[in-house]
């Protein structure tokens, strides 16, 4: 689009895509192959010593995935991205890049539960340790920095507890020592927060939720800033130092601000092979085409059943940033103005049994364990997506034994609380 400069909402729509040039097909296809054919041998030799772009093969590329990626690397306002099969793969993919056994990373303590079980024991086999760290605490998070450290992992808005961080405090303090910082931008997506215009380095989301937004399909997206000078340091010699595998090609030279997305592409997914199904690409696309829409109505329904929550006796207590009073509101204002996200946690008065009972009467929300769907789900996050945890680590998470977690769709907000009323009752 030459002529226009287009905003969000039409990048949701349009980023990456154009019409087939073989069929005139308006969609972008699913281009369902395992294999391209060259055009000659040379092409052939150029695309494997990565002297020219182009697909060899869908373990490393596709033509729906590099749709995909380059949608969101626009909504993102980065400089490139990769997508595959999962956020988990996603992480492992950024880690496999950056670190080397004996290397660390520091992680807030507020996270995803199955983050802090993939960093906390997965990455363990790889002697990749991970310090968790208070997000709210800079000095203690600065204290945890050594030579060995090689990035600052945090979610620009905290799965459960619904939290935003001050990312370009935290930022500040990992660029201060030489390291990228990494947010995970699931929870908010870009339509709320836009972590690289706050100095995060590298993206990474689980398109499982709100890019894809309809719970039907997995998928994970990492973006690069392209902000990152990996030259300086011999920090990260996947990136710094020359590749054998591709004939001593240095990837940071090569590819300057897209360097890293490509790391993780030629080195992690073509050798650890988490590629993202072609199907699944094309239904994360369709659904970031609705994703402004999605995102304003689960923010704007999230606000008033957590206002009405508030005020029910029953309720002990509401964690929603974009509630007036939260201690998070300040925030949330600064770095997210258009809302609080669809994802909330509160407490009732007669704890975990009330939880139970609650979780057991709804009838519209479904009890699983997903966020980001556009039907409305809740769980109890201590006996499921968090239980693997200590007591004391599921509270500093948010997810202590009283919690139960909300994601709210986008039904109509009257129904969601008619279903919150008669479930209440039954407590
Ligand atoms: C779900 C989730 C992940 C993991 O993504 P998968 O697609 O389930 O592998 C990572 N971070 C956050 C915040 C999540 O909600």
């Amino acid at each position: 689009m030459p002529d226009i400069n287009p905003g969000f909402d039409t990048l949701a729509v349009h980023a990456g895509a154009q019409p087939d040039p073989s069929t005139g097909a308006r969609i972008t296809p699913i281009y369902q192959t395992t294999a391209y054919v060259f055009d000659s041998p040379e092409h052939a030799a150029n695309l494997f010593a990565l002297k020219e772009f182009g697909n060899i093969y869908t373990r490393i590329m596709n033509p729906t995935q590099a749709v995909l990626e380059e949608r969101v690397a626009a909504l993102e306002g980065g400089t490139a991205a990769l997508a595959v099969a999962s956020g988990h793969a996603a992480q492992l993919l950024i880690f496999h890049t950056l670190m080397r056994p004996g290397d660390n990373f520091i992680a807030a303590r507020k996270l995803y539960g199955g983050s802090i079980n993939q960093f906390g024991h997965a990455f363990k086999s790889f002697d990749w340790q991970v310090r968790w760290a208070d997000p709210f605490d800079l000095a203690a998070m600065e204290a945890e920095i050594d030579d060995r450290t090689r990035a600052i992992f945090i979610e620009s808005l905290a799965n459960p507890g619904g939290t935003f961080v001050d990312i370009e405090a935290i930022a500040e303090v990992a660029h201060r020592h030489g390291l990228p910082l990494i947010v995970d931008n699931t929870m908010a997506s870009p339509y709320l927060v836009r972590p690289l215009e706050h100095g995060a380095d590298i993206l990474v989301h689980s398109a499982t939720k709100f890019l894809g937004g309809h719970g039907n399909s997995m998928g994970g997206v990492i973006v690069d800033g392209g902000t990152f000078d990996w030259s300086t340091s011999g920090k990260y010699p996947a990136l710094s130092e020359p590749r054998p595998e591709y004939n001593g090609v240095v990837l940071h030279q090569t590819f300057g601000n897209i360097a890293f997305a490509i790391a993780c592409r030629v080195l992690g997914l073509r050798d650890l092979g988490p590629a993202i199904a072609p199907m699944n690409a094309f239904l994360l696309l369709t659904g970031i085409e609705t994703l402004p829409l999605r995102m304003q109505r689960h923010c704007d329904n999230a606000l008033k059943v957590a206002g009405w929550l508030k005020r029910h006796d029953k309720v002990d207590w509401v964690s929603y940033a974009a509630l007036d009073g939260d201690p998070n509101k300040a925030l949330q204002a600064r770095y997210s103005p258009k809302g609080g996200g669809a994802v909330f946690t509160f407490g009732l008065k007669g704890g975990l049994e009330a939880g139970k009972t609650l979780v057991q009467s709804l009838q519209l929300f479904s009890h699983l364990a997903n966020i980001g769907d556009t039907r409305s789900l809740v769980i109890h996050p201590a006996s499921t997506t968090h239980a693997q945890l200590s007591q004391e680590q599921q509270i500093a998470a948010g997810a202590g034994p009283d919690v139960v977690r909300l994601s709210i769709g986008i039904e109509g907000a009257d129904d969601l609380i008619a279903d919150l009323e008669q479930a209440l009752g039954k407590v």
